[in-house]
């Protein structure tokens, strides 16, 4: 198929005759339930892979973050720290404990949490009296937040750090695996993810007591007993046996559609590297699984606005997509209080996130690169 009559996706799920054959094989074997081996070897796959001791399989990155907080006792009157730039997801998690987001902006060249910013905000609620439960950082875009500086400052307010790794399965930071970072880590294996169980996310962490209690409640914290017992409100979040078949085949080709992706990733590098004023966002970091590729422009030094590169994609049925809104000019959060430089907002107004996904193919590249190229030669 061309690029020409197909609209060419920004991150389509990536899905061929290995996940085909695990998926069949589940059904066959009869486990078609929210239990079964796939489930328990999926658990142990993902932990193996990132390096954490436990793994519980969930059926969303949103249940997972939602239990890493409640697990870390997140409730009413409780603040949890959450950077603005990230999808809504991150927050939403917060809102269900009942706790309270503060927003926090974000480092200008990778997206991610500012440090510094995340300082000065717990030395202020801290002097303050104000509980913070939790901070949560979001690995953005496929990119490890800066672990070397956030985890001390953590540290030293006592406050637990949780990962929002949702788009970074993969990704490394010095040599660890993103998801094995703080208290607990969220993935999500949702259909546009680095890999994908249709919809299912994992809580990850070192800690068994939470790893128990997040277990427990997403099973609608049923407790042993020949009748339904239930002592606390639980939830329906376990990950299905089917799903997690297709999650173990797409864990074996994991570092091959990283691979894929990082092409993607060096091509447009490529294109952009002689234009003044335009940047990929991480674009430093080699460890990066290149989950979205993320043109940033500078309308000042371009000459033109990152919308007319849009429009011009768009003309050809490329899809691209602004930066994330950050929450902090969401309708859902006004009034909520927010810790701010500008980077974020910056990023939304002027970045683009382009298509990425290693079911592209290379002629699919080749139509996104030309489009790139025809608009760049239009604006010389
Ligand atoms: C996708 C995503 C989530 C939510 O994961 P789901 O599996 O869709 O619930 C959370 N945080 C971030 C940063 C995400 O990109």
């Amino acid at each position: 198929m061309s690029g020409k009559s197909q609209t060419v996706l920004l991150s389509g799920p990536d899905v061929g005759d290995l996940e085909q054959e695990f998926v069949l094989a589940a059904l066959r074997s009869g486990w078609v339930a929210p239990v079964g081996p796939d489930l328990d070897a999926f658990e142990r796959e993902i932990a193996e892979r990132v390096g954490v001791p436990h793994a519980v399989g969930l059926s969303s990155g949103t249940a997972a973050l939602h239990l890493a907080l409640l697990g870390l006792g997140a409730g009413p009157g409780d603040v949890v720290v959450v950077p603005t730039l990230t999808f809504v997801a991150t927050a939403n998690a917060v809102v269900y404990t009942g706790a309270t987001p503060v927003f926090a902006d974000c480092d200008p060249v990778t997206g991610n949490l500012d440090p510094d910013l995340l300082a000065e905000l717990l030395a202020e609620l801290t002097a303050a009296g104000t509980p913070v439960r939790a901070v949560l950082t979001v690995d953005l875009y496929g990119c490890c937040a800066d672990y070397e500086r956030l985890l001390p400052i953590c540290e030293r307010y006592g406050v637990p750090l949780v990962e929002d790794a949702a788009e970074a399965l993969g990704a490394t930071c010095r040599g660890r695996a993103a998801g094995s970072f703080g208290r607990a880590a969220a993935l999500s294996f949702n259909g546009n993810k680095i890999i994908t169980t249709s919809g299912g996310g994992m809580l990850l962490t070192a800690d068994a007591g939470l790893a128990g209690r997040a277990r427990h409640l997403a099973g609608q914290a049923r407790l042993p007993a020949e009748h339904y017992e239930h002592a606390e409100v639980g939830y329906n979040y376990r990950l299905s046996n089917l799903l997690a078949a297709l999650g173990r085949a797409q864990l074996r080709r994991l570092d091959e559609m990283i691979e894929r992706r990082r092409a993607v990733h060096d091509a447009y590098a490529k294109i952009f590297s002689g234009v003044d004023g335009v940047r990929l966002l991480g674009d430093a970091d080699p460890a990066a699984n290149c989950w979205l590729s993320c043109a940033v422009v500078d309308p000042e030094r371009t000459g033109w606005p990152v919308a007319e590169l849009a429009a011009h994609l768009a003309a050809r049925r490329v899809e691209t997509r602004p930066i994330f809104k950050p929450m902090h000019l969401q309708p859902l959060f006004a009034g909520a209080r927010a810790v701010l430089s500008g980077a974020a907002e910056h990023l939304f107004r002027h970045g683009l996130a382009l298509p990425s996904g290693s079911a592209l193919t290379g002629e699919q590249v080749r139509w996104v690169l030309d489009g790139v190229a025809e608009f760049l030669d239009g604006r010389r």
